[in-house]
């Protein structure tokens, strides 16, 4: 449950917090443990301290208890000697025999039994013996010695003898004492009087008439010594004072009128501290064993758990990131465009901008896809680097996407679109080489133009477009009129495939050129026609970038290649020029597909011209250059069409597999009355000698521009003043030399 609890949490975290919460656990659970080994331990101590104290309360018990038997032994001891007929007589007989006394009644006693001292007295408690120590004594030492402190306890038992006390014979004390406790000879010692009396009951005896056996035990000297040794008592002493220290045992020793005369001490036996002695190394080797095994187990689980979710956040992020870029990728834009557009609200709007590299296609065809991919790493580095805190994605090839959400987003992502354009003004660091990269963006605007995800992402296509066609390097905002052209530009695009599947309104025109010294008519460019039967004519400059766009220009052209080998067939001479465009150019079956049309109208491979676009041709790749190369091979000839209006350069043309340069139409015109020749013209047509190529000059409308052209040493030259886009059979009319065109 905790584990799936834990995992849960990890999981939900954020990749970078997890550590942290992993050393949180791991801290917690092991504080949780820590408290609970602490808490055992303070149980395990307040145990051993109750059992301690217990234990040295029974110990107190028990000592005071022993002490208090072992006083009665010393009275018990003393019968051994004191109830016996021998001992009657030898104290009555006189003179005494000491001898026999010390044997029986003093000495013995002290070697026998340990007593110190011993004192008998007759009847008028005169002392008659006495010994101290293991030696017989003067008895006058009784009067020096014990006399006080005995004198009490005589007197005593000399009541009860008088008085007749006799104990019960199932009792083990045989008779009468009195004992209690003194001090004797500087030393507290315990002092038992037993009087002498006959075993047999045979020598009569008047009561109160005995003589007396007194007893003297020190207990600072080998009473308590011994006592310690039996009870195993630790340190067990005699003291004078209660000992400073708490946790030494002490029991008083008091006489009987309570005076206290020293204690019994020892060091007291601690179970439970001993217990704890024992007990304690295994018991923090068991702690540290489970603190490991528990902080062990946490790391584990955690660790692993971090692994699992480290790796489905790694799974989680190529899911949804780009991996050549690391950008976000189509869903994760998906998903967060969704997100935001469903929490916009209180002012904030959204702007998402797309972003389309121009001319990508050219970087990618010559100079490789890993250029193209730096190219791609360089774009997506300057979008994040100009967006940080906005969502930037690559949606596919070289088409990225920003969402920005701001509170005047329009304003805020038109900043941001500007912004890109001068990051991208400067060139971009590949590594081995700069290069100069350009960027439409298109803009729409959430909830100026709908919430609505897909409509919005359709909408910032839609102005990319817009951006793209209006010149590149241009951002633009969607506006409905763009998605009136897009409109118009799909019915185009599916009116063109519908003409195309039946032929309806679709035809080719020609051209004428002709040479500029004479003016003999060389042959006819073919032009596309389509006339639609509700739209009227519709110009081939908006419908054959459709048909690019839309894939249809290779089959369009195909068919306009044919009808023009096949018209041109017809022609008594001259040749016939026709359009190709840059997929085509790409395509690695071009000239086996012109070779078989050729073949097809059985023209002549030298009578067909293909004209191909500046860009096209810059646009082309090895294929294509290949492709320029086969077609040249077998005798077609390659003319660069809308020369000047693309971006190549002079120093270009002398490696190219081509025959003839067209000057775009745009220069033509700048050859005005008034202003004179055309420098620039000049120069093409210069260079183009120079280069070994020959020139067409096209759209000549005036009469001077035809007499410039020539003088200048233009060689062809095509436009509406010589003659207008004509039918084929009007071309070959012409080339019969039976009727002439007019111009349009
Ligand atoms: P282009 O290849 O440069 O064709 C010449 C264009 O200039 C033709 O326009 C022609 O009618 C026009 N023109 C000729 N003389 C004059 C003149 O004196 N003054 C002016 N202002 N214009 C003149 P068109 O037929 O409208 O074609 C436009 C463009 O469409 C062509 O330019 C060519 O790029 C493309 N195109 C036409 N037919 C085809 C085709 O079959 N295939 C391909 N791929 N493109 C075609
Ligand atoms: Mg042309
Ligand atoms: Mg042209």
């Amino acid at each position: 449950m905790v584990i799936e609890r834990i995992q849960r949490r990890l999981m939900a975290a954020a990749p970078g917090g997890r550590e942290a919460i992993v050393s949180q656990i791991i801290i917690r659970a092991l504080l949780i443990v820590f408290l609970m080994a602490a808490l055992v331990a303070v149980f395990v101590w307040v145990a051993a301290r109750k059992s301690d104290d217990l234990s040295i309360d029974r110990q107190q018990h028990v000592i005071a208890t022993v002490l208090e038997q072992s006083f009665r032994t010393i009275a018990h001891d003393q019968e051994a000697a004191t109830v016996w007929d021998d001992s009657v007589v030898a104290l009555r007989t006189k003179p005494r025999d000491l001898k026999w006394l010390d044997d029986n009644l003093g000495i013995w006693f002290h070697t026998y039994y340990g007593h110190d001292e011993i004192f008998i007295v007759d009847q008028d408690d005169r002392p008659v013996y006495a010994m101290r120590e293991g030696r017989r004594r003067d008895a006058d030492e009784y009067g020096r010695s014990a006399g006080t402190v005995a004198a009490p306890l005589i007197a005593e038992l000399r009541a009860k003898m008088r008085g007749g006390v006799k104990t019960a014979r199932a009792s083990s004390v045989l008779t009468p004492g009195a004992i209690d406790l003194g001090t004797v000879h500087g030393h507290p010692a315990i002092i038992s009087v037993k009087p002498v009396v006959t075993d047999t009951g045979e020598i009569p005896q008047t009561p109160g008439t005995e003589y007396f056996h007194i007893s003297i035990r020190y207990l600072d000297g080998s009473f308590i010594a011994d006592l310690a040794r039996r009870y195993q008592l630790e340190g067990g002493h005699f003291a004078p004072a209660p000992p400073d220290d708490e946790d030494i045992s002490r029991v008083p020793l008091r006489t009987r009128a309570g005076n206290v005369i020293g204690y019994f001490v020892w060091i007291p036996f601690r179970p439970g501290t001993a217990m704890l002695g024992q007990v304690t190394p295994a018991l923090v080797i068991s702690l540290l064993l489970v603190f490991g095994t528990i902080g062990w187990l946490l790391y584990r689980i955690s660790r692993s758990t971090l692994q699992l979710s480290a790796a489905r956040s790694q799974a989680q992020h190529l899911a949804d990131h780009d991996p050549l870029t690391g950008l976000a990728n189509r869903a994760l834009f998906d998903r967060r465009l969704n997100q935001e557009l469903s929490r916009l609200g209180g002012g904030r709007s959204l702007a998402l901008l797309y972003v389309d590299l121009d001319h990508f296609k050219n970087v990618n065809d010559h100079l490789g896809h890993p250029t193209g991919d730096l190219l791609i790493c360089a774009l997506a580095r300057v979008l994040n680097s100009v967006a940080p805190g906005d969502l930037v994605a690559r949606l596919g090839g070289d088409e990225f996407a920003i969402v920005h959400v701001g509170d005047n987003a329009a304003r805020s992502g038109e900043r941001l679109a500007r912004k890109i354009h001068k990051a991208l003004a400067r060139p971009v660091d590949l590594g081995h080489g700069e290069v100069l990269i350009g960027a439409s963006i298109g803009l729409s605007v959430a909830p100026a133009d709908g919430t609505d995800p897909v409509e919005l992402v359709r909408r910032a296509d839609i102005a990319l477009y817009d951006a793209k066609h209006g010149g590149r390097r241009r951002h633009s905002f969607f506006t409905e009129a763009m998605g009136d052209r897009i409109r118009e530009r799909n019915e185009i695009e599916r009116e063109l495939r519908e003409a195309m599947r039946t032929g309806d309104g679709l035809s080719v025109v020609y051209q004428p050129f002709f040479a500029a010294q004479g003016g003999a008519a060389l042959g006819a460019e073919a032009l596309i026609r389509w006339n639609h039967e509700t739209r009227g004519p519709i110009p081939p400059d908006t419908f054959v970038p459709i048909a690019e766009e839309c894939g249809l220009i290779e089959t369009l052209n195909e068919w306009v290649l044919e009808q023009a080998c096949f018209a041109a067939a017809r022609w008594p001479a001259g040749s016939v020029a026709v359009n190709l465009s840059a997929v085509q150019l790409r395509n690695v079956t071009l000239a086996e597909r012109v070779y078989a049309i050729l073949k097809r109208t059985r023209l002549s491979p030298g009578r067909l011209e293909l004209e191909i676009t500046e860009s096209s041709f810059l646009e082309s790749s090895e294929k294509c250059r290949s492709n320029l190369g086969w077609l040249r091979d077998i005798g077609i000839r390659i003319a660069l069409d809308d020369f000047g209006t693309g971006y190549s350069s002079f120093k270009h043309l002398g490696g190219l597999d081509i025959d003839r340069i067209k000057i775009d139409r745009s220069f033509v015109a700048t050859i005005q009355p008034g202003v004179g020749g055309s420098p620039v013209v000049q120069a093409i047509v210069d260079l183009a000698r120079i280069s070994g190529l020959t020139t067409t000059a096209e759209g000549i409308e005036t009469e001077q521009q035809r007499l410039y052209l020539t003088s200048i040493g233009c060689d062809v030259l095509q436009g509406f003043l010589l003659a207008a886009p004509m039918s084929a059979s009007d071309v070959e009319a012409r080339f019969s030399g039976r009727q002439g065109a007019d111009p349009a």
